[in-house]
């Protein structure tokens, strides 16, 4: 387990006020970013997707966003994944809302393979799809559930070392490759901006991971007709991004303010 876990009842679902006054305006601004950038960057109003990046957040404060209009949130870690998974399918259902239908779930952190079963039951979507191998142990327990369960292609657009992601090179093949998978549904690609001050760099990897998009959906390969997402965009950089097509931005921080852990 991660040491925040340890330090925090992720299943707390009581929330006091003006935390919920924060987490609301935070759902608005960012709402309204999202709206000006698309605007600005003629593009049509509501074709990107907010999702809530909602590491370290409790079912309370997750809830909190989804009452001020959240209609997609991911976590980073299965862990936190299963912790939470109960306390908001309950806390939905008691607004009339499904977990996983009217509030999709992604994983947008990295996955180990001994993680794969207690995820597959509860996300609709895993982003960070990087390799064959994972993709494959994926299809295979998606395949014995007799499920179909969405993925993401992870580039790693900027080449940075920290970062997961397959190399930009090889980003073609292995989505055809993974949209001929059985159990997988290809539905895009993701990506983490470049961590530098420099807007062009920034701009320049999200104009990639675009132009392999519109490659892989031109080929016209089996499996590779649903690969239409672009997940890109995180607080920092969500406007250059939804300027450069994203579809889905992840925003943690300014919705939910800076996290006390990683
Ligand atoms: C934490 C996280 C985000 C959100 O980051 P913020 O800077 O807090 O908006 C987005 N994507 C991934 C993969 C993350 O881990």
């Amino acid at each position: 387990m991660t040491a925040y876990m340890d330090h925090k009842d992720l299943t707390n679902d009581s929330i006091d006020e003006e935390r919920a006054r924060q987490i609301a305006d935070g759902v608005r601004r960012t709402m309204d970013a999202v709206a000006s950038a698309e605007v600005s960057s003629g593009r049509e109003i509501g074709s990107v997707k907010l999702l809530a990046a909602t590491k370290t957040r409790d079912v309370g404060e997750i809830i909190t966003a989804i009452d001020a209009g959240i209609r997609l949130i991911g976590e980073n870690r299965p862990q936190e994944v299963q912790a939470k998974a109960g306390g908001l399918a309950k806390r939905l259902l008691e607004r009339g809302l499904t977990l996983g239908k009217d509030v999709p779930f992604h994983l947008i952190g990295q996955l180990q393979s001994n993680k794969i079963g207690k995820v597959l039951p509860v996300v609709n979507t895993i982003e960070s799809v990087d390799s064959i191998e994972l993709a494959e142990k994926i299809a295979r327990r998606a395949v014995m559930r007799d499920m179909t369960v969405g993925v993401l292609l992870e580039v790693n657009e900027s080449g940075e070392e920290s970062k997961s992601g397959c190399p930009p090179s090889h980003a073609i093949d292995l989505a055809k490759r993974i949209g001929a998978m059985g159990g997988l549904e290809l539905q895009g690609l993701m990506t983490i901006g470049a961590h530098v001050d420099d807007e062009r760099t920034i701009r320049a990897g999200f104009a990639h991971l675009r132009r392999t998009r519109d490659q892989i959906l031109a080929s016209g390969a089996d499996g590779t007709e649903h690969c239409t997402e672009l997940s890109m965009g995180m607080t920092n950089d969500m406007a250059l991004a939804i300027e450069e097509g994203s579809t889905i931005v992840r925003v943690g921080t300014a919705i939910f303010g800076p996290r006390a852990f990683i």
